[in-house]
Parts: structure tokens; C-alpha cells; sequence
């Protein structure tokens, strides 16, 4: 699942994540991060479901993290797209390519719903659900 944490300027110096990681022993993957003195923006893919997804993303909040499961992904109309690649390069987590065939494929578990390629599809091709 991915999950937006958004950390305030109270606890943006704290090591949350690292304390979690190390507490759950899980593999937690950071796709995208954003972090100055003031606040931080964490995308992260965290390997768990249900329960134990609920226990860790009440771990982070209890630590004064702001939590928001990402659900929104793409939808991509193949009439439209011209296979142009506009889309590929800017995406920071490299969640499109091009098929063997130069169909444009995605990949929804690396996707962080940035909007990036959305604004880069000069024929507006690309939509977030
Ligand atoms: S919204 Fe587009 S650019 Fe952003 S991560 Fe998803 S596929 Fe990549
Ligand atoms: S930028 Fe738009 S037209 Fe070009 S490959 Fe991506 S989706 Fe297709």
C-alpha cells in the first residue's frame, strides 16, 4: 500500500520512519520524499494489508505524522496516446515505459499520483482516477 506521511515542523527532525522500520522490521520503501527545516512529504510503499497495514499506520500517527493512503492511479487512453515518450522522463519514480512493442505500460505500485506525466501528455492522454 502506498501512503503519503506528512510531517509537521514538530517532528520533521524526528526519525519516525527509521524508529518504525526498526520496530516492525518491515521493508519499508520511500518512492518519493520531499523534506526541508519546515516540513516533510514521505510517498512510501509499505508490504502490509489489512490489520497490520491499520497497526503501522496508527504507529505513525501516535509519532504526530499526518497519514494518507494513496489510492488514485492513472488511466491512460491508448486512442489518444501517440506513443510520444513526453510522459516517461519526468516521472521521478519511473512508473511508465515503453512495452516491446512501444506501447506506453504503468505500473501502479510505483506510482505516487504526483501528476507529473498528466501535465507532460501534450494530447492529454493521461487522467488520475
Ligand atoms: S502520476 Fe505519472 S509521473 Fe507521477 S508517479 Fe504516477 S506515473 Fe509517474
Ligand atoms: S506523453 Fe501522452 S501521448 Fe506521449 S507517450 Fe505519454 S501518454 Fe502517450
Amino acid at each position: 500500500m502506498r501512503v503519503r506521511l506528512i510531517y509537521s515542523p514538530e517532528v520533521v527532525e524526528k526519525p519516525v520512519l527509521a524508529e518504525i522500520i526498526a520496530k516492525t522490521g518491515l521493508l519499508i520503501n520511500i518512492l518519493e520524499a520531499k523534506v526541508n527545516a519546515q516540513k516533510g512529504e514521505l510517498v512510501v510503499s509499505i508490504p502490509s494489508t489489512g490489520k497490520r497495514l491499520e497497526e503501522i499506520l496508527a504507529m505513525f500517527r501516535e509519532a504526530g505524522v499526518r497519514v494518507q493512503k494513496v489510492t488514485k492511479v492513472l488511466q491512460i487512453d491508448y486512442d489518444r496516446c501517440t506513443s510520444c515518450g513526453a510522459c516517461i522522463s519526468p516521472c521521478p519514480t519511473r512508473a511508465l515505459r515503453f512495452g516491446p512493442d512501444w506501447t506506453l505500460e504503468f505500473d501502479e505500485e510505483k506510482c505516487v499520483a504526483c501528476r507529473t506525466c498528466v501535465n507532460a501528455c501534450p494530447v492529454k492522454a493521461i487522467t488520475l482516477l
